[in-house]
């Protein structure tokens, strides 16, 4: 995603091509070998990018299927979320969070996000099992927006960083709730786990853990990929079935299943990038340091992300927030900078959710936060002079003096 007008000072908002180029003769060796063997699916390619990725998350099993979407549907089935059953999630994230809930046969229903984070608030959880839940007479926690038994949360770490893990855990650990993490965006994130006392990756915290590797996600197939970690083996054999059109052995077909596998080409390129990942998120975190520094003189218009003690965040976007949002995106925009916005309409908001009946107002920070955030450029490769060019437009278009 280059801006239009291909001017040399133009600032991306991403770069997909530096990395690939750089890899070009491993990336092409893996096609060849592709080639060769004829092996287009599943196969020693897909296990062995599967053991190296479930390594990378500490977790002792990772499956891969064919997209981030289908990881976090397959988790859902696989964690054994009964058919009508509320998941709870967030409606501050991309809609294939919900559409997964949906798709798995699970109905959403969403808790406001944290207002510096972004990301599950505890307490709004807690208030929603405490005051909008009650117990039916066999103990089971039911909702009575709906009707339905709650089964289970699905957290979101976006922009790559973590949600307040030991606290979400603790809620469902009290309430015999699964947890399973949309890790989509925050592979290699940490999260410091007081329980444990330990920093813990993402991916590894709830029973499952879902994960894209959709071509601008921090490790990015070339095409479209995903995966499900878990320390559950029955958890993994599971979603292996399910992946596989329900099939534990060829053509014997214990349940219905969908076409979920991944490529071997793909899983061969994932391998290749792999090992390069924990540098791209040290150089993304970097880069993240810098805007921090470079904004500063800002603060007051221009609220930077929060990274709390316990989170090493992974920054797959960096994230601000500002009042006059469309006016920044519009002077940055003129200025050749590239942004985003992630994500302007809340789920709760969407025409696909009016079935669900949730009114404005009825999750005040994600809608603020909807109407103020803006996505600026950031890759790992991102330089430090347009950096300074990204900073210096903000600062004009706020009118801020910065004194250099
Ligand atoms: C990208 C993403 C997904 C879906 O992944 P795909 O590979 O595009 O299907 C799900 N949740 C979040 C938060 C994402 O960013």
């Amino acid at each position: 995603m280059t801006t239009a007008k291909g001017n040399e000072n133009d600032v991306p908002f991403l770069d997909l091509i530096t990395p690939h180029v750089e890899l070009e003769q491993e990336l092409t060796k893996v096609f060849q070998q592709g080639l060769r063997t004829a092996g287009f699916i599943g196969g020693p390619m897909v296990e062995d990018f599967e053991k190296a990725f479930a390594d990378f998350c500490s977790t002792s099993h990772a499956v891969a299927v064919s997209s981030g979407t289908d990881a976090l549907r397959f988790a859902i089935m696989g964690a054994g979320i009964q058919p009508g059953d509320v998941i709870v999630t967030v409606p501050h994230t991309f809609i294939a969070t919900s559409e997964a809930i949906s798709q798995a046969g699970a109905h959403p229903e969403f808790v406001d996000v944290d207002e510096q984070t972004y990301n599950m608030s505890p307490e709004r959880l807690r208030e929603y099992l405490e005051k909008q839940c009650s117990t039916d007479p066999a103990g089971k926690l039911i909702s009575r927006r709906s009707g339905r038994r709650v089964g289970g949360i699905i957290p979101v770490h976006l922009y790559g960083q973590m949600a307040d893990m030991d606290a979400i855990l603790a809620l469902a650990e009290q309430y015999g709730l699964v947890v399973i993490e949309d890790a989509c965006q925050a592979h290699g994130a940490e999260y410091f786990s007081k329980k444990n006392n330990r920093w813990m990756k993402a991916g590894s915290m709830g029973c499952a853990a879902a994960f894209s590797f959709y071509p601008g996600k921090n490790l990015g197939a070339c095409g479209e990929a995903g995966a499900v970690t878990t320390n559950d083996a029955k958890l993994a054999g599971k979603v292996k079935v399910l992946r596989d059109h329900g099939q534990a052995k060829k053509y014997y077909h214990d349940v219905e299943g969908y076409n979920g596998r991944l490529d071997a080409i793909q899983a061969g390129f994932l391998h290749v990038k792999l090992p390069h990942l924990a540098n791209w998120n040290a150089a993304r975190r970097e880069r993240a340091a810098e805007y921090n520094q470079l904004l500063e003189p800002a603060e007051g218009s221009v609220t930077r992300p929060h990274e709390p003690s316990w989170s090493r965040a992974v920054y797959h976007l960096y994230v601000i927030r500002t009042n006059d949002r469309d006016g920044m995106i519009k002077h940055l925009k003129e200025a050749g900078i590239a942004t985003g916005i992630h994500y302007p309409i809340p789920l709760h908001m969407q025409k696909a959710y009016d079935y669900l009946n949730y009114r404005q107002g009825d999750f005040p920070v994600s809608e603020q936060v909807a109407s103020e955030i803006v996505s600026l450029p950031m890759f790992p490769t991102l330089r430090a002079d347009q950096q300074v060019r990204v900073a210096q437009e903000i600062m004009r278009c706020l009118r801020v003096e910065v004194a250099r």
